[in-house]
């Protein structure tokens, strides 16, 4: 739309051309790329009551905290965002600056899907950055959310870290066992449930996209859903600076404590057929109507 988005857009497609040589190469960097979820244009949840407590905003005033523990243990770290960038409140901003965060321009408003550039049959909102991660071959790739089950709970909720199926059990495994060991029932209530581990592959377009398309080029992918924004224990411990500190510095710990005992990796091996094994996902390949979805016959 703008000649700037045109120039930045067309430099992307280059270094991913560029890059080529390196996807489905595993292992290919020791950079992690955090992700922070939603964009500043569509911020996505928040606690009730408490509307400056929401996923995007958190993560862009937290994510540094997570990526300074990376970068402490001697791995290298980025934080990106789909978003533009550009609506950012003073205070944000500053805080986009001190994390380096790399805008990707496509804040997919209104929840539109599109293809991956690197493996066009995931199809999601959002998969820009899992396209990023592809780009930058991380060792990691680490989506920063909050999840919200609706109107406010107390006690017991299903803290989740959502991971990809074929390389990302180890890194959401050291990611839950982190947080449970320092931050779940301890400072941050949740009656006493644990965080655990799901995974996430058989749908061919929505979150699973990113899980699929980072799973094809070899890179284990976690999203952290741990916390309820809704549950006003969790949503009480978070609004503390310090305990939301605690909180990134835990996740961050995880992510390392998997970099240091990296799993072998698991590369896609036929861009023409569904994922080995992956019920269904053929057939569901077969239904979307996205511009430049790669549809699979077989
Ligand atoms: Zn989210």
């Amino acid at each position: 739309m703008f000649p700037w988005k045109q120039t930045l857009a067309a430099a992307f497609a280059a270094l991913a051309l560029a890059g080529c040589t390196g996807v489905g190469t595993p292992g290919g960097s020791n950079v992690v790329v955090l992700d922070i979820g939603h964009c500043v244009e569509s911020p996505g949840a928040h606690a009730p009551g408490t509307p400056s407590l929401e996923e995007c905003r958190f993560w862009y005033k937290y994510s540094y905290d997570v990526k300074r523990e990376i970068e402490r243990a001697g791995y290298r770290c980025t934080v990106c965002n789909r978003g533009n960038g550009t609506g950012l409140d003073a205070e944000l901003a500053t805080h986009a600056r001190r994390a380096g965060v790399v805008h990707l321009h496509r804040p997919g408003q209104g929840g539109e899907r599109y293809p991956s550039r690197y493996h066009p049959d995931r199809v999601g909102s959002g998969v820009v950055s899992a396209d990023y991660a592809i780009y930058r071959r991380a060792a990691a790739a680490v989506f920063l959310h909050h999840n919200s089950s609706g109107g406010r709970t107390t006690g017991a909720s299903p803290s989740i870290i959502i991971c990809n199926r074929h390389n990302g059990r180890p890194l959401a495994n050291a990611i839950a066992a982190s947080l449970n060991a320092d931050i779940l029932n301890h400072g941050m209530p949740n009656g006493g449930r644990a965080c655990s581990v799901q995974v996430r592959y058989v749908d061919a377009d929505r979150s699973a996209s990113w899980m699929n398309a980072c799973d094809d080029s070899g890179i284990p992918a976690a999203v952290v859903e741990a916390a309820f924004l809704n549950n006003t224990g969790h949503a009480a411990f978070l609004a503390n600076d310090a305990n939301a500190r605690r909180y990134a510095r835990a996740i961050g710990r995880g992510i390392v404590n998997y970099l240091r005992h990296p799993a072998p990796r698991h590369v896609r091996q036929d861009e023409n057929r569904a994922d080995e094994g992956s019920f269904g996902y053929a057939a569901e390949s077969r239904r979307i109507t996205v511009p430049g979805a790669k549809v699979l016959r077989r």
